[in-house]
């Protein structure tokens, strides 16, 4: 009998009432390691009550008590690091430093959400006008549902949960059903870490579930990191049904290199960023636009590092990059690979067929490239997420500003050069959301906030950090007088300062 994950709903596992299960696979080896409950519109159900239960109590327990909990929280993730590190490989395929990395990135949002207490300071104004007071306070929203990707099974569920709770809300995260044990561990860490039952809930399955979470009158807001056409019919769904919603969606980003880069940096920046995490990461570099002279100097530094990396499973310790997350997704990949060939752009290098040793029946390609790209090819408009990166000559800075801002996603881009004029006009013409200069993956640490443009963002809220916290609260502003011994009298005039 193969192991069934279940849901977590009020403090505990809970197996699916409906019976309906999907599998999960070993993205290394093919086989099928577990199945994973799908739930029923009633089984969320029972999920969203436990966590409006839980509400109640959590959002009037201490400023200091919630800190201490995230506390107790950072410790326990931090020693379980490894752990989840392992727990991610296997379901994922992506190396186990990577996995660690995660981890470490999603720490960064628990550890600020420490600071609660000092975060969800309001403003005080006294004497306004004659004897009248102003305080403008954040309050929790309710029950948020989160709903997340496969491609970071704990830093995103991370990026939300812990800013959610802080606040005051209770959560009922949806994670992907490709990868879903680290969610179930996420959870039950919480509750080590002294979280009330019900205030973090995990319910696992596919679209009938997150339709459910759409439409659930008790779910206030939504918190979507995916796709851009599911961010897009989230966003959509959520708001038709009165929600706040946050959905950040797919990319495409793009790497500028002037021709007076140091070429050594942008070589190594360009292939880290293409093919860490097999290119199944929203910040991956999938496109290299190279201006002038700059391909004839990058491109041999880029494909002798390209030849340098290995491929293999999570399990041998040697391995850079693993296999892709489904054969569906390989096949595609796969496929659009072919596109680029039948559409004329130069395949430098080639990762179809890649052959891994003990792990024959593997979601793996290898490492690819492409020259001479254009944007009218399928390469160049669809995001692949995956190892396949693209070069795209243009002759000019201004060109490659164009195609950069006319692409319809708009998460992160970056630029490489030595010329500081340069950089800083690039950084204030480029319409994309994370900017890098000389940095090839922008991610913002966990005290600023990440979320795109564009395609790449529905709504109008960044994730985690000071966005965060606006995401998850609302403002009350509270006007007190007390009562002195001299009243004014009736006045039917609109109030106004004294
Ligand atoms: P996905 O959109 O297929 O799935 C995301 C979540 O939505 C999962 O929990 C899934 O079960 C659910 N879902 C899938 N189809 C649905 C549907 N039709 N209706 C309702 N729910 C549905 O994304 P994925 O394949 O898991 O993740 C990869 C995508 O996520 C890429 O496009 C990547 O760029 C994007 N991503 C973006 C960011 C970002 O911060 N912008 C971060 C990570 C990943």
């Amino acid at each position: 009998m193969a192991e069934i994950i279940s849901h977590w709903i009020d403090g505990k596992r809970q197996d699916g009432v409906s019976g309906a299960t999907g599998p999960v696979f070993d993205p290394a080896t093919g086989q099928e390691r577990a199945r994973v409950a799908f739930a029923s519109a009633e089984e969320v159900d029972m999920a969203v009550l436990a966590a409006k239960n839980a509400f109640a109590s959590w959002r009037d327990t201490s400023l200091t008590k919630r800190a201490q909990i995230m506390f107790n929280y950072r410790s326990l993730l931090n020693e379980a690091k490894n752990e989840l590190a392992e727990i991610i490989a296997s379901e994922h395929g992506k190396t186990k430093p990577d996995a660690r990395g995660e981890v470490q990135r999603g720490l960064e949002t628990v550890e600020f959400a420490c600071g609660i207490p000092q975060l969800l300071k309001g403003d005080n104004s006294t004497q306004v006008s004659t004897g009248i007071d102003l305080t403008s306070v954040r309050e929790p929203l309710g029950v948020v549902g989160c709903i997340t990707p496969f491609n970071f099974p704990a830093m995103v569920p991370l990026w939300m949960i812990p800013i959610a709770i802080a606040c005051g809300n209770t959560v009922v995260l949806k994670p992907s059903e490709k990868d879903p044990s680290t969610a179930n561990r996420l959870a039950e860490l919480f509750a080590k870490a002294g979280l009330p039952n019900g205030v973090l809930n995990v319910i696992h399955g596919d679209r009938i579930a997150v339709e459910r979470l759409i439409e659930h009158p008790d779910v206030v807001a939504l918190s979507f990191v995916g796709s851009t056409p599911v961010a897009k019919a989230i966003y959509e769904g959520g708001s038709r049904h009165g929600k706040r919603v946050q959905a950040l969606g797919g990319a495409k980003n793009h790497m500028l290199v002037l021709p007076d880069a140091d070429m050594d940096l942008a070589a190594d920046g360009a292939v880290s960023a293409a093919f860490g995490s097999a290119g199944e990461r929203c910040m991956a570099i999938s496109v290299v636009v190279t201006v002038g002279d700059a391909a004839e100097r990058l491109l041999p530094k880029i494909v002798e590092r390209m030849a340098k990396l290995k491929v293999g499973s999570a399990e041998d310790p040697d391995a850079e990059m693993g296999p892709l997350i489904t054969s569906e997704h390989r096949d595609k990949v796969v496929a659009l690979i072919d596109s680029g060939v039948e559409q004329g752009a130069e395949l430098v290098c080639d990762g179809r067929g890649l052959e891994v040793p003990d792990c024959e029946n593997g979601y793996f390609v290898g490492p690819t490239l492409f020259d001479r790209v254009t944007p009218d090819m399928k390469i160049y408009t669809e995001e692949i997420f995956g190892p396949v990166l693209s070069v795209v000559r243009a002759d000019n800075y201004h060109d490659a500003v164009n195609l950069v801002n006319e692409n319809p996603y708009a998460n992160g881009t970056a630029i490489f050069t030595n010329d500081g004029g340069a950089a800083r006009r690039f950084q204030r013409e480029i319409q994309v959301g994370m900017v890098g200069i000389n940095v090839p993956i922008p991610v913002p640490l966990g005290f600023y906030s990440f979320g795109g443009w564009k395609s790449s963002r529905f709504g109008a809220h960044s994730i985690y950090g000071p966005e965060g916290v606006n995401f998850y609260t609302r403002a009350k502003v509270v006007t007190t007088r007390w009562p002195e011994p001299e009243h004014r009298g009736v006045d039917l005039g609109f109030p106004r300062s004294r």
